[in-house]
């Protein structure tokens, strides 16, 4: 049965989706994607076009809608839109042209990592955890804080539009709904709750900018977006085809994929697999600190005058980016698909260990120092092994992240729910949980990311077309992967890959 429909706009670090829900059942009904060009300028660089962005999303939107209309569904009928998006990429634009005055620097850049070691070294005992306490956060090249910095001392239009007033911060969804709710002409320059806790600047006990983390880093508080919760009417879309509809939703990804999967419990968490890896973890109302290596973050606020919900959370750099490294720079597979049958032709990595920290190491470690290494070679060692040991990569990654989490809030987790972009790899999935030694379940839809934002879109006040009780949508199917090898054993590679972690983080020495 359709009922009203709801869409999302998913603005990923490797694309960007529109999809569009049936709010009765929770049903993808269309969807349209585009990949998103990454550029690499010098060595650790990683930057995107703000403007191909946008474009990509205007036309994300554009197909999607035809196709609705090839289906005989009129799109009218969509009552709210969504945004989720790679979190703690950092833009700054001229609010009186409109135009970026930089790319965007995308969250796995390296380029600040002198100043973040410079920041350090000024804190009392060289504690990476100085500013947690307010933040949830190590100091580190992940948030936005030091791009932003990066770019007021680099690049004098940024420089000049800040000193002239004229300059806006946001991270992608900042930009996307500034500009889709008119831009330059009118505009709402805002952020939701978790996309400002992934930025260093905002607190997250009282949940708003501060003032004393501003002045830390040298940030003039005027070019920041006004903070709202996630579930609220931001503003109307002020042009194409679904001129008019409210964007009342915001979400930063992995917050989205844990709504999206319905992990509104605390203790309930998931795994994202995308470019990065994310291991999120619901705390419930209290913001729960990690002695293990994990960030606090704010999971979601749905509504303005809803309670703010927290998660620990387990962050991994690299993971479907080995994916691509493969592909674009060493040429073995041809697409990301093709992964999956080079590896399971030999279903072993022969000993071969493959940690990719090509942007160091982020959790448990946060060591921005790191690099990767691929040890454990030999004569027999082929492209096929070295397949295989990325994708092992991936799922050792999240067992150390897995273990933090389970130390930290001391009840372990006895399935993990997954999704993202890589778990259509399906020998990913298999090899996940035989690393963890526990089930792991796929939701049968793999677009929780937007669902989570569309969900939180279609419950805002003034929308009110979707109830977020897990109750109200269909049935979830999904599918399980039970662990095949015996602990033994994969307690042997895990410590191998102990080992060869303690090597990217000391290959200097
Ligand atoms: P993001 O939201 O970060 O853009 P996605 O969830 O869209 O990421 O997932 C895309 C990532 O997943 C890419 O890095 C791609 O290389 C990887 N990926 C997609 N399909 C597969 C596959 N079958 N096997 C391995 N990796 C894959």
């Amino acid at each position: 049965m359709l009922g009203p429909l709801v869409a999302a706009i998913d603005q990923g670090t490797s694309s960007t989706r529109f999809l569009v829900f049936n709010s009765k059942t929770a049903e993808l009904l269309s969807h349209h994607q585009v990949e998103i060009k990454q550029s690499f300028p010098k060595e650790g660089w990683v930057e995107e076009d703000p403007k191909e962005i946008l474009q990509s999303v205007y036309e994300c939107m554009e197909r999607t809608c035809e196709k609705l209309t090839q289906l005989n569904i009129d799109i009218s009928n969509i009552k709210a839109i969504g945004v989720t998006n790679q979190r703690e990429t950092t833009l700054v634009w001229d609010k009186e042209t409109g135009e970026p005055l930089y790319n965007a620097i995308v969250w796995l850049d390296l380029r600040t990592q002198s100043t973040v070691e410079r920041l350090i070294n000024k804190t009392p005992g060289r504690n990476k955890n100085h500013l947690k306490h307010k933040t949830g956060l190590p100091i580190s090249t992940y948030f936005s804080a030091v791009k932003l910095r990066w770019l007021m001392d680099n690049v004098s239009e940024v420089h000049e539009a800040v000193v002239s007033h004229r300059a806006m911060f946001g991270t992608i969804d900042s930009w996307l709904i500034w500009c889709l709710t008119g831009g330059k002409s009118g505009g709402v320059h805002c952020t939701d709750v978790t996309n400002a806790s992934r930025t260093m600047l905002f607190n997250i006990h009282t949940m708003d900018w501060d003032p004393e983390l501003c002045k830390y880093f040298g940030i003039p508080m005027e070019i920041l977006p006004r903070v709202r919760s996630s579930s609220e009417i931001y503003g109307l879309m002020k042009s194409g085809a679904l001129s008019g509809i409210p964007i009342s939703g915001c979400l930063g990804d992995q917050s989205a994929a844990l709504v999206g999967q319905m992990c509104f419990q605390d203790g309930q968490a998931k795994n994202t697999y995308g470019t990065g890896c994310f291991l999120l973890r619901n705390t419930g109302a209290k913001p729960v600190m990690s002695d293990h290596g994990l960030l606090t973050t704010v999971a979601y606020k749905l509504g303005r005058d809803k309670p703010a919900c927290y998660a620990l959370e387990g962050s991994v750099a690299i993971a479907g980016a080995v994916v691509r490294w493969l592909q674009d720079n060493l040429g073995i597979i041809g697409s990301s698909e093709e992964l999956e049958k080079l590896a399971a032709s030999v279903g072993t990595s022969y000993g071969c260990y493959f940690v990719p920290a090509f942007s160091g190491l982020y959790a448990p470690y946060w060591e921005p120092s790191a690099r990767g290494i691929i040890c454990g070679l030999t004569q027999f060692t082929n492209k096929s092994h070295l397949a295989f040991a990325a994708l092992e990569a991936v799922c050792f990654q999240t067992r150390e992240i897995l273990d933090a989490m389970n130390q930290d809030s001391g009840i372990p987790l006895t399935q993990l729910q997954v999704d993202g972009g890589m778990t259509s790899n399906r020998l990913l999935m298999q090899l996940q949980a035989d690393i963890l030694c526990i089930p792991v379940v796929k939701p049968s839809m793999p677009e929780t990311t937007a669902l989570g934002a569309a969900m939180a879109a279609g419950a805002a006040e003034g929308v009110s077309v979707w109830s977020l009780s897990p109750e109200d949508l269909s049935e979830v199917t999904s599918e399980k992967f039970e662990p095949q090898i015996n602990p033994e054993e994969s307690e042997f590679r895990y410590a191998r890959w102990k080992k060869a972690v303690q090597k990217s983080m000391n290959w200097e020495t």
